[in-house]
């Protein structure tokens, strides 16, 4: 008894170990790592090290003969924290320079203008897996302080899609929050010197600062200054006729460093502080104080923002403040084809292609996520394809869905669905009930009984190829002989129900018990820089009556058509992901 239980552990183990060395060598394991893998887990057998290469190769044979994906399916199922762990520890971020363990603190930084879309997704991953795997502390800052810019729904929508994906923010604050403060700072700058009220207009201080030349104001006293700024708060100026600006470097060569504007005036309401305020401040001014009073350690943000370190330092030492962020620049986020840019998405809904901003062909989290992509498959994205480099770059969608489709793989339930669907009647074939499963490894996925006699419908791309001859299979049923074709129905005669060698399988649905189903096919909003006409596509078919119980957002895989989420209740809408 006791060598049996030995006896099986050991194939157990052999197998186990075969699998994942398969997995991570392209589908192929070999002997002598798996042998070294068993006899790390269990030294003692080094004495019986015939037995342990036997299992070994046996078990590399018969996993050597399985498709990459079933090895995955399987070692999924019997040691799932082996495929874990290779996730984890093939797939980290580079160090961050300068990070000490328990000292890391991130931010996240949204303006809420707009709907929040990959880009934000994928740096929001970035400041959290590095707060987390440093131990540290990320924060959730919203940049509000442009009232024309902000809305209610936007910080919403934040909020939103970092959960959906995630990440958990230890503390939560608005830059408005803080106007205040940001006030008393300004005047600290105001009476050291080092900022002024500039009434210049806006023309002219464009021009001034190409040049690099000064204008009248900045040689006002500090308290002209200071008397200025009380009267911009106090409404003594309108919108555009005054703002505050840092005394900087007019000739300096990051012109960023040029007296930019620190506060100007805006009348309009905020939608959390009313209208209790109409000076500004502007955003490196915003940040730099911020950035200080949460403690950020490291600003990891697209290199689009480089410039505006020197300049932040710069505000910061000026108030006396030495501790600042080290900053990690990596290219911006973007998608071929799907650009994250409003003005762009903007004339898509203007040209009437799309209704609405979660259109599944938008970049924006609510679009993403409705397409079938699943937050885990952009996390894992987002630390494989991270470059900490300044070059732009332009991601590929198959990437992003490469990943997607191995994460739902040996989730996602398998149906039949026939497209563009054709008829198909089998003369002689008998009535058969099947039970079959939704996944071939998956068992906890269950199965569903599928009936059907000699009158069915299949695929219109597979009717499409068959010619009076051939020979094919319907999955799990029967075999056919295709007689006749015409039209849009294909006569044929029964050819048994075992399976036959080197015939290709199709699916099928029973014409009886069937139900129409309509899949939106999203493409690329721009093609060639130009809109694409023709980004979404209307698939309709016929599915299995199983199709009835695909839950609201549940995403399954219509056999040989691809991954599809419902995405309406009442109805057996689909929208399709990828193949
Ligand atoms: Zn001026």
């Amino acid at each position: 008894m006791l060598q049996v239980a030995v006896k099986m552990s050991l194939d157990e183990m052999a197998l186990k170990w075969a699998l994942k060395n398969a997995v991570e060598h392209d589908g192929k394991a070999m002997v002598g790592p798996v042998i070294a893998k068993m006899l790390g887990e269990r030294p003692e057998l080094k004495t019986n090290i015939g037995s342990v290469r036997r299992a070994a190769e046996a078990a590399v044979e018969k996993v050597n003969s399985m498709s990459l994906e079933e090895q995955r399916a399987l070692l999924a199922r019997i040691a799932p924290e082996l495929l874990e762990a290779k996730r984890v520890e093939k797939k980290r971020l580079p160090p961050l320079p300068g990070a000490e363990p328990g000292k890391v603190i991130t931010r996240l930084p949204p303006e809420p203008s707009g709907y929040m879309h990959i880009g934000h997704a994928m740096s929001g991953l970035l400041n959290y897996l590095y707060a987390r795997m440093y131990g540290g502390v990320i924060w959730l800052r919203f940049e509000d302080t442009d009232p024309r810019k902000v809305k209610p729904e936007y910080y919403e929508s934040f909020r939103k899609g970092y959960k959906w994906l995630g990440i958990e923010w230890d503390h939560e604050k608005n830059n408005s929050d803080d106007m205040e403060l940001f006030y008393r700072y300004a005047e600290q700058l105001i009476k050291s010197g080092k900022a002024y009220v500039c009434t210049c207009p806006a023309e002219k201080i464009r021009r001034l600062r190409a040049l690099g030349e000064e204008c009248e104001h900045r040689s006002h006293g500090a308290d002209e200054n200071l008397h200025l700024w009380n009267e911009m708060l106090a409404g003594g100026f309108g919108e555009g006729e005054a703002i505050m600006r840092l005394v900087g470097d007019m000739k300096h060569a990051n012109t960023t460093m040029r007296d930019p504007a620190l506060f100007r005036i805006i009348e309009h309401e905020h939608p959390l502080t009313g209208d209790r305020y109409r000076v500004w401040p502007l955003y490196d001014f915003a940040v730099s104080i911020e950035d200080y009073l949460c403690g950020v350690t490291h600003v990891l943000r697209t290199s689009e923002f480089a410039l505006r370190d020197e300049l932040q330092n710069y505000i910061r030492s000026l108030l006396g403040i030495s501790r600042h962020p080290i900053y990690i620049e990596y290219s911006r986020f973007e998608f071929q084809g799907t650009p994250v840019s409003k003005r762009r998405l903007r004339a898509v809904l203007e040209a009437g292609l799309a209704r609405s901003w979660d259109d599944p062909r938008f970049p924006t989290i609510e679009g993403i996520r409705r397409r079938g992509i699943l937050p885990e498959a952009i996390r894992e994205f987002t630390i494989t394809q991270t470059g900490f480099s300044y070059a732009k770059r332009e991601y590929d969608w198959s990437l992003l869905f490469a990943i997607n489709r191995r994460i739902l793989d040996p989730v996602a339930r398998r149906l039949f669905f026939a497209p563009n669907p054709v008829k198909l009647l089998i003369d002689g074939a008998p009535e058969i009930s099947v039970e079959a499963p939704y996944h071939p490894s998956n068992m906890d996925l269950g199965s569903r009984n599928l009936r059907a006699g000699g009158e069915l419908y299949i695929s219109g791309i597979d009717a499409e190829r068959m010619r009076p001859g051939d020979v094919y299979r319907l999955k799990y049923l029967m075999n056919f002989k295709v007689l006749e074709v015409s039209g849009n129905i294909i006569r044929a005669e029964f050819m048994g129900r075992e399976p036959i060698r080197d015939v290709q399988i199709i699916q099928w649905v029973p014409a009886g018990e069937c139900v129409e189903v309509e899949v939106l096919v999203p493409g690329v909003l721009y093609v060639n820089d130009e809109i694409n006409q023709e980004s979404l596509r209307i698939v309709r078919g016929l599915g299995e009556r199983a199709v009835e119980t695909v839950r609201l957002d549940e995403i399954v895989q219509f056999e040989r058509f691809g991954f599809c989420r419902r995405d309406s209740a009442s109805e057996l809408r689909f929208i399709f992901a990828h193949d």
